[in-house]
């Protein structure tokens, strides 16, 4: 059997579940048999409980005492489908696609860190202190298993995220990071005709500061953006409003950045920008950036260097979305991404894994290890 006959069995093994990332049954499945395929190859490897809300996590390495890892790889075991899903569309492929809830995202690359260590240098594995970490939570931004992964990826001198690279075979050499803040507005409600000079018009504040902020802080160029996704404001057209709320998406290529606009959003709310109304600002959630670092470019050319022993060039893009490897990234580990098989219409019945692809990147990671 070819590496890619090989693969696309085992793929549809890891497809044919159902493993969305509330199906705990489902993606701890995914790591048992993740588990047996490192067992065979000689790693250690354990499931790792990440609390009650989730499934077991994947750790395998072939150093099981050590503290101190030459590279650690990550995909996920959950997918984004409901219960149902793998019966009534099982794996399936046509010589050029192979479909299938998840066959991309993540499972084949999943399945592609296992096969580039199988199919790299023997000496080179030998030499190498490796650790494989595998979560169940992802596609919820990994609630449960960020901590962990952050924890793991201190202990590693690079990270290689194993999520599919782009459609037209791109990786991932940096992500914006994000945060959503919710500012709410409180004024004080009046009859918009008999005595509209006795509200507080929180609408009115709200546009205000929106337009300020927007003004301030979105800027293309440097990459920060400020997008206020939800608006909610009054609830009937004849009164003053007196409850106004923004939530704002905001991006940046740099934690620095986004603390920079963070406290451009904290000044802006306590302004007062229409008499009387006040402003409330919570932080609802933060994913640091995972930047192009010095380190990281060394990283980079590492796997373009990889990438022309295997026979293609590496093309890259620094994306906008953000990924597991924000998490990892915070510590200061130079991580890439994108270096799972590519595919398309993630999430969606459409979704695809582009099989002339898997091969190589499997080879791909594989030749890296020569290189570290
Ligand atoms: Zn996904």
């Amino acid at each position: 059997m070819t590496i890619l006959q090989d693969f696309l069995k085992d793929l549809e093994e890891l497809v044919n579940f159902d493993s969305g990332t509330r199906n705990s049954a489902g993606t701890t499945r995914a790591a048992e048999i993740m588990k047996r395929h490192y067992e065979s190859i000689g790693f250690t490897a354990e499931l790792v409980d990440l609390g009650p809300d989730c499934g077991k996590a994947l750790r395998a390495t072939n150093k099981p005492g050590a503290k101190h890892f030459d590279i650690m790889l990550n995909a996920h075991l959950d997918t984004v489908f409901p219960d149902g899903e793998a019966a009534a569309r099982p794996f399936t492929q046509d010589g050029k696609r192979g479909y299938g809830p998840g066959c991309v995202d993540c499972k084949s690359g999943v399945l592609s860190i296992f096969y580039g260590i199988k199919c790299a240098r023997k000496e080179d594995i030998d030499r190498l202190a490796i650790l494989v970490c595998c979560n169940p939570d992802e596609e919820l931004i990994s609630p449960w298993s960020s901590p962990w992964l952050l924890e793991q990826g201190k202990t590693a001198d690079r990270v290689l995220i194993c999520e599919p690279a782009r459609a037209n075979g791109a990786l991932v050499r940096s992500r914006k990071g994000s945060a959503i803040y919710t500012v709410t507005f409180h004024g004080l409600s009046a009859h918009a005709g008999n005595e509209p000079e006795k509200g507080k018009n929180a609408n009115v504040a709200l546009c205000r500061f929106i337009d300020a902020i927007y003004t301030k802080c979105n800027d293309f160029k440097r990459g920060t953006t400020v997008n206020p996704g939800i608006i909610t404001g009054g609830k009937i057209v004849n009164a003053i409003p007196d409850l106004a709320t923004v939530k704002l998406d905001t991006r940046f290529w740099n934690d620095d950045d986004g603390r920079w606009i963070r406290s451009q959003i904290e000044e802006a709310a306590k302004k007062e920008w229409a008499p009387g109304v006040t402003a409330e600002l919570k932080l609802d959630s933060w994913l640091p950036a995972m930047p192009l670092s010095d380190k990281t470019k060394a990283l980079v050319d590492v796997v373009n260097q990889s990438a022309k022993e295997v026979g293609f060039t590496a093309e890259w893009v620094d994306a906008g979305g953000g990924s597991d490897g924000n998490h990892i990234a915070e510590s200061g580990v130079p991580v890439v991404d994108g270096i799972g098989p590519a595919g398309a219409f993630l999430h969606t019945a459409k979704e695809y894994v582009d099989l002339a692809t898997i091969e190589r990147q499997v080879m791909l990671q594989a030749h890296i290890y020569s290189h570290i």
